[in-house]
C-alpha cells in the first residue's frame, strides 16, 4: 500500500518513484489495465507504460488491446481516440484537465461552415482534434502519415485542420491538390524560432538537425531531417552524426536515450513557452495522478454513442491508409 503522503505530493521525491512505480505496475496487473504513454510523457511516467508511443503507435495499440482498462497518460483527444477506437473498455484519464491547446483552436461548426464554403474538397483532419471535430472530418491523418494518404485520396481539394504547419508540409509534398488550410498551430514547436536553431547549430557544427513537422516553415527550411516522433527516433539513434540536434517535445530525450545511449542529443533551453520545446498540458500527468486515477478508477472517458460512431470513421480510414 502506497503511503497517503506519497499520491497528496503531485510530483514525487526521487526517492519514493520507484515505490509508486510498483505500485502501479501491480494495480495494473490486478485490475487488468494497459497502460499507454505518449513519447512527450515525464520520463517516470514512460516508465511504468506498457507502451510508449506516437499518436498512430498508440492508437494502434488502443484498437488491439484486450485489456479491461486502457490508462491514457497523453492529452485529452488521445484518451478519446483510444475511447473511438475501442468503445466497449474502459478508458482513464489521469489528469482531465490536460488538453491540447491546438485541438481546441477549431470546432465542428468551423469545419461544418469550411465544408458548406467548399463543398467538392475533403477534409482532413489532424488526430489532434477533438472527437466532435473528428466526427464531421473524412479522414484523420498523423504526422507520420499525412503526406501518404492525402496523396491517396481522390479529391483535389483539401481542407486540411487544424495545424497550419503540419499542412503546409503536406502541401509542399503533394503540388497537385489545392489546400485550404486552418491556421491552427501548437504552441511549444511552432513558438520556437529558425534562429534558435541557427545558434545551436553554430554550437554544434557537426551535428545534425531534426524536425517536427509542427514546426514553422522556417525551421523546417532549416533542418537535414523533418519527420513524425517516431520518424526522428529512428533518425536521431541511427543517423551517421555523433551529436543531433533535436527539435521536438523535450520528452523524446528520455527514449533516445534509451534506444541509443551513445550519442549526443542536443533539446533546445530558450526561453519560449514554459521555458523549452516542453508541452505543459503533456506534462500535467504525473506518477500520483496515475495512481489515484486506476486505484479509484475514476476520470473515465466518455463520449455520446453518436460521436463515437461517426469519429470512428475517419480513423478507421486512417488506419487503413496507412
Ligand atoms: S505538443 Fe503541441 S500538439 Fe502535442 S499536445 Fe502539446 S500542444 Fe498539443
Amino acid at each position: 500500500m502506497v503511503q497517503v503522503e506519497l499520491i497528496k505530493e503531485d510530483i514525487v521525491r526521487d526517492e519514493d518513484i520507484k515505490e509508486l512505480q510498483e505500485e502501479i505496475r501491480k494495480l495494473a496487473k490486478e485490475k487488468n489495465a494497459v497502460i499507454l504513454a505518449h513519447y512527450y510523457q515525464r520520463p517516470e511516467v514512460q516508465d511504468i507504460a506498457d507502451f510508449v508511443g506516437d499518436s498512430l503507435e498508440l492508437s494502434r495499440k488502443a484498437s488491439q488491446t484486450d485489456a479491461d482498462i486502457i490508462v491514457f497518460c497523453g492529452v485529452r483527444f488521445m484518451c478519446e481516440t483510444a475511447k473511438i477506437v475501442n468503445p466497449t473498455k474502459k478508458v482513464l484519464h489521469p489528469n482531465p484537465e490536460s488538453g491540447c491547446p491546438m485541438a481546441d483552436m477549431i470546432s465542428a461548426k468551423d469545419v461544418l461552415r469550411l465544408r458548406e464554403e467548399h463543398p467538392d474538397a475533403e477534409v482532413v483532419a489532424y488526430v489532434n482534434t477533438n472527437a466532435e471535430v473528428k466526427a464531421v472530418s473524412d479522414v484523420c491523418v498523423t504526422s507520420a502519415n499525412a503526406v501518404k494518404i492525402v496523396q491517396k485520396l481522390d479529391s483535389k481539394k483539401i481542407i486540411f485542420i487544424p495545424d497550419q504547419a503540419l499542412g503546409n508540409w503536406v502541401k509542399r509534398h503533394v503540388p497537385d491538390k489545392e489546400f485550404i488550410i486552418w491556421q491552427g498551430f501548437c504552441p511549444p514547436h511552432f513558438e520556437f524560432t529558425a534562429r534558435e536553431v541557427m545558434k545551436l547549430k553554430e554550437r554544434y557544427p557537426d551535428a545534425k538537425v531534426a524536425v517536427h513537422p509542427e514546426c514553422h516553415p522556417k525551421v523546417i527550411e532549416i533542418a537535414d531531417f523533418v519527420g513524425s516522433t517516431s520518424q526522428i527516433i529512428n533518425y536521431a539513434t541511427t543517423c551517421e552524426a555523433q551529436r543531433v540536434i533535436v527539435i521536438t517535445e523535450v520528452g523524446l530525450r528520455h527514449t533516445l536515450m534509451k534506444k541509443n545511449p551513445n550519442k549526443e542529443y542536443i533539446f533546445p533551453e530558450s526561453m519560449n513557452y514554459c521555458g523549452t520545446v516542453y508541452c505543459c498540458t503533456m506534462k500535467g500527468i504525473t506518477l500520483p495522478k496515475v495512481y489515484q486515477t486506476l486505484k479509484e478508477e475514476i476520470n473515465e472517458v466518455t463520449l455520446p454513442e453518436d460521436i463515437i460512431e461517426r469519429a470512428k470513421r475517419p480513423i478507421v480510414r486512417m488506419l487503413e491508409l496507412s
